[in-house]
């Protein structure tokens, strides 16, 4: 199946083709730990999980390198690991805390079904990679050494801008920050920049003296060469990260390494908002994954991670998503469905779907692929081979890894509701009905609401008969209608 993919760079969808013939190496930029990872912070993961997965299928697991690195040293780490380790040494405080942040981030995301990258490089591991990327960029004239930093001259890249289309002029003409006095041009980066007492520090590169630590994007280009070598087919990240730090990447890549390019193709997911507004501490919609996860933010029960995961891969990965309760509730739906049908029985590993593949290696178009199982369900329950190809769709998507529909619903047991009582009340409440005795039939409706159950009434065209079906939003059960 030929995969096409959207590059940033380009500005276009263009068929993939690896650079090492049968080879495929990814980059990810991962998550900067010191505290628990949004939700915004999943849909990268997520994303390039499911890319992950579809280039394992066409090229085979062995073929494809995918490395997502963790950024743990930047201003924010620093200042929490001083505030919680004081008295550890500044390097042993942010490797503490960024340790502790980064299983966290683990737990998370494993109940998203996300696969392990290949290699998760820490960027304090990759110190000395990073110092050799400034020497070799200031022995080529890419950069120079400023009261203790070292500063990439973006006036030394003849097309520098390319990624995010802008022109350098434009971006200087724009830039609104105060320029500090030891920079030459108004956008020129840092590579390199000394420590002041208390922060973590390692031997400057350079000649410079005193100890330092690095820029931001210094990391990606020295992880991304030790593990993927100087050129590589993907890069990726949320929209976010193309202006600045990808294209800073760029640049340093490609002036330290005299190369043409530094990936072929980059990949940018659309920024995630919840409820129409941008996530936000002070606005107290700043959602984390772990509290999804385990509690009631959207007025119903907790959400189990797949529910999460495919609520997540309903939009389009370049679209804005909007994150609603409804979303969930959705997907939610839609898993209980599979599990009801699948009763819990693990993938059979056949192929997947080749409407559903083709989709995918349509630039991931996930929306699609969702739309396309929801058509192959019905098949799928009558015919044994139709179902072992539904598995392992499912498999390819990562949204289902044989749970129960209890297990899909978290408290499940602490709310059980009972299905029979249920069906006892809502026979009831229509008899109440048919005697026109709407107090009892309201009374009846607001002890199911009680509940947490949920009617719904119509009438059936051939009968005129109402009928009554039911859900449950805010407990749990196993059988959510009748
Ligand atoms: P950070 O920890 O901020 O460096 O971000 C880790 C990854 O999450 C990066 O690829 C970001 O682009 C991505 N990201 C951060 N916030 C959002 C958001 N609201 N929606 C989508 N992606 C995001
Ligand atoms: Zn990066």
């Amino acid at each position: 199946m030929p995969l096409t993919l959207y590059n940033t760079l380009t500005r276009r969808k263009e068929a993939f083709t690896p650079l090492v013939p049968n080879r495929v190496s990814m980059y990810v930029c991962g998550p900067t730990v010191y505290d628990f990872a949004h939700i915004g912070n999943a849909r990268p993961v997520i994303v390039f999980d499911v890319l992950y997965r579809l280039l394992r299928l066409e090229y085979g697991a062995d073929h494809v390198k995918y490395v997502r690195n963790i950024t743990d040293v930047d201003d924010k780490i620093n200042a929490r690991a001083a505030e919680r380790y004081p008295d550890l040494a500044p390097e042993a405080a942010i490797r503490k805390l960024t340790e502790e942040t980064a299983a966290q981030f683990h737990t998370d995301i494993a109940a998203l079904g996300v696969l392990e990258p290949d290699v998760e490089p820490r960027a304090t591991d990759h110190i000395a990679e990073m110092g050799k990327l400034c020497d070799a960029l200031v022995q080529k004239g890419h950069a120079y050494v400023a009261e203790g930093h070292v500063l990439f001259d973006v006036s030394s890249m003849a097309d520098y801008g390319k990624l995010s289309n802008r022109s350098l002029e434009e971006m200087e003409a724009g830039a609104r920050v105060e320029v500090a006095p030891y920079k030459k041009g108004a956008m020129d980066f840092v590579l390199w920049k000394p420590s002041k007492p208390g922060e973590p520090a390692w031997p400057s590169p350079c000649g410079i003296e005193g100890p330092g630590r690095p820029g931001w994007h210094i990391e990606c280009s020295a992880m991304s060469e030790k593990h993927l070598g100087k050129v590589f087919d993907i890069h990726g990240g949320g929209i976010d990260l193309a202006f600045p730090h990808h294209e800073n990447e760029i640049a340093q890549s490609r002036c330290a390494h005299g190369t043409p390019m530094m990936a072929q193709v980059w990949m940018h997911n659309g920024f995630l908002q919840v409820e129409g507004e941008k996530m936000s501490k002070s606005l107290g919609n700043f959602i984390t994954i772990n509290e999804l996860l385990a509690t009631n933010k959207f007025g119903s029960n907790q959400w189990h991670g797949r529910v999460v995961r495919l609520a997540m891969l309903g939009t389009h990965y370049r679209q804005p998503i909007d994150w609603t309760a409804d979303k969930l509730l959705q997907a939610r739906n839609t898993l209980w469905d599979i599990a009801r049908m699948m009763h819990g029985n693990p993938a059979d590993k056949s192929a997947p779907n080749p409407e559903v593949v083709a989709a995918l290696s349509d630039d991931l178009n996930t929306p699609k692929a969702i739309s396309i199982l929801h058509g192959l369900m019905k098949s799928a329950v009558r015919n044994p081979d139709a179902r072992d190809e539904f598995m392992a769709t499912l498999e390819l998507l990562g949204i289902y890894g044989g749970e129960s529909v209890e297990d899909l619903n978290p408290g499940f047991e602490a709310r059980k509701v009972d299905g029979a009582r249920v069906r006892t009340l809502i026979a009831a409440r229509l008899d109440a009905r048919k005697r026109k005795d709407f107090k009892e039939s309201d009374r009846i409706r607001d002890e199911l609401s009680a509940m947490g159950v949920q009617l719904k009434d119509a009438k059936d065209p051939k009968t005129g008969e109402i009928v009554t079906t039911w859900e449950v939003r805010a407990a749990g059960t196993a059988e959510p209608r009748s």
